[in-house]
């Protein structure tokens, strides 16, 4: 009789006037990317919703979820689409109240996008209202509070009928807020960070500083994993990693031992900043949150900052950790995060960094090396993965040819098995 699909809401922010269309588009395509695989035969814009439809006619509650995970999507319903006929939109919604679980009171919200359909909204709520009364006598009818709203739309030739729904993600869709890098380690901090720059239109580029070769890579494991449970959310292009470990032994060498991790993070941040310009990225993120450890100070972040030319985002600046874990949860890295393996920041640590560090000191301790050629060398040995969940993203051809790839798409961590 009729088909269930899910129809996609979309928050209307940003979108007035010609960005609208740019928008739905894009979250059109992002769609397409993240549902590949799932029986899904349609996306198409209709009337302020998107509609997902599946060759099985038979749209799911995971289908629903898996959507809610888009950055663009604030909410997905689980539709009947029938005839724009008053039986079969009244049987409609009556399963719609059947499946609707645990409410004590309803109201109908008929809404009319074709007016080649005759009958007015008003009589619409009415003939369906009079058919849910009579199969559902227990429940009440409440117009200005109802625990259910069930919807019922006339659109181009068809009728959508739905009342719950399932919250979406919200934010803008990946791909309409232009490139950034973000600095990933395999903490908590940094893959929510990168979400939250994700879930606000940027396409990510994430890097890694792992300290092979002085410590083993599972570090880098641990990231590709993080990668791969973001990948749904459709934000990341392509994951590179650095082993920094022996350049990192030669700036422990050098430098005092309290300047150390500002040193390791100006470098950081100096090779991030060159791969946004080989990449276009215009922006580089990182996980910290003020205070969060000694080294989060306001004048640590300062000293880092002054390393590059280009801005630092830090969304994650004002969050608590329990903020930033439960995201982590909901997100799905929570779990990757709490494993633990040594990378460049466990590398060299000195017994007491500087949480107050003065530039000049730190720019007197960086010329006892030469940091340019660190950098280059540092360039030199990045490796790279792609994830192809990101249909914005193309790589910079300057960088394809001349480096290694690292392990194939789809490979997964587990560090219990492979030690
Ligand atoms: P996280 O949970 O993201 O590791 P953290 O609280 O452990 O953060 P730090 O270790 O001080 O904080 O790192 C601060 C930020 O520096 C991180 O959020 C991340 O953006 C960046 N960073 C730290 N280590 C690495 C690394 N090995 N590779 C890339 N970026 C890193
Ligand atoms: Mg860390």
């Amino acid at each position: 009789m009729s088909d269930r699909l899910c129809l996609v809401h979309y928050h209307e922010i940003g979108l007035k006037g010609k960005n609208r269309s740019t928008f739905e588009n894009q979250l059109v395509t992002n769609l397409n990317r993240a549902l590949r695989g799932t029986g899904v035969s349609r996306i198409a814009r209709i009337s302020g919703y998107i509609v997902v439809e599946t060759e099985d006619r038979n749209a799911t509650p995971e289908l629903a979820a898996r959507i809610a995970q888009v950055p663009g999507v604030a909410r997905v319903s689980l539709a009947y689409r029938c005839n724009l006929d008053e039986r079969e939109y009244c049987r409609a919604a009556v399963n719609v109240m059947r499946e609707a679980g645990d409410f004590c009171s309803f109201k109908v919200h008929a809404r009319r996008s074709s007016t080649a359909y005759p009958i007015h909204t008003l009589e619409m709520n009415q003939i369906v209202g009079e058919v849910l009364c009579e199969a559902f006598p227990e429940k009440k009818v409440d117009v200005h509070h109802p625990d259910l709203q069930v919807v019922v739309h006339a659109v181009q030739g068809s009728c959508y009928v739905y009342a719950a729904f399932t919250r979406g993600v919200g934010g803008l869709p990946v791909g309409t807020a232009g490139k950034v890098v973000t600095l990933l380690s395999s903490g908590f901090d940094s893959p929510v960070a990168t979400w939250m720059v994700g879930r606000r239109g940027a396409i990510c580029v994430p890097i890694h500083f792992s300290g092979r070769p002085m410590t083993a890579d599972d570090s880098e494991y641990l990231t590709q994993d993080i990668c791969e449970a973001l990948a749904p959310s459709g934000c990341i292009g392509r994951l590179y990693v650095v082993p920094f470990g022996e350049h990192q032994r030669q700036i422990a060498l050098t430098v005092p031992q309290d300047l150390r991790v500002i040193m390791y993070r100006r470098i950081m941040v100096a090779v991030a900043e060159r791969l946004a310009a080989i990449e276009g990225a215009k922006a580089l993120v990182t996980g910290e949150s003020l205070g969060q450890v000694a080294s989060q100070t306001l004048e640590n972040i300062a000293a880092v900052d002054q390393a590059v030319g280009i801005p630092v985002l830090r969304p994650l600046i004002g969050s608590d950790k329990m903020e930033i874990m439960e995201r982590a949860e909901q997100i799905g890295t929570a779990e990757i995060s709490t494993q633990t393996a040594p990378d460049c920041c466990t590398l060299f640590m000195p017994k007491r960094p500087e949480t107050h560090a003065r530039l000049s000191a730190v720019l007197e301790a960086e010329a006892l090396f030469d940091k340019e050629s660190m950098v280059d060398e540092l360039l030199e040995l990045m490796e790279y993965r792609d994830f192809d969940s990101c249909p914005s993203y193309h790589p910079p051809k300057c960088i394809r040819a001349r480096h290694t790839e690292l392990l194939p798409a789809g490979y997964r961590t587990d560090l219990d098995q492979r030690s």
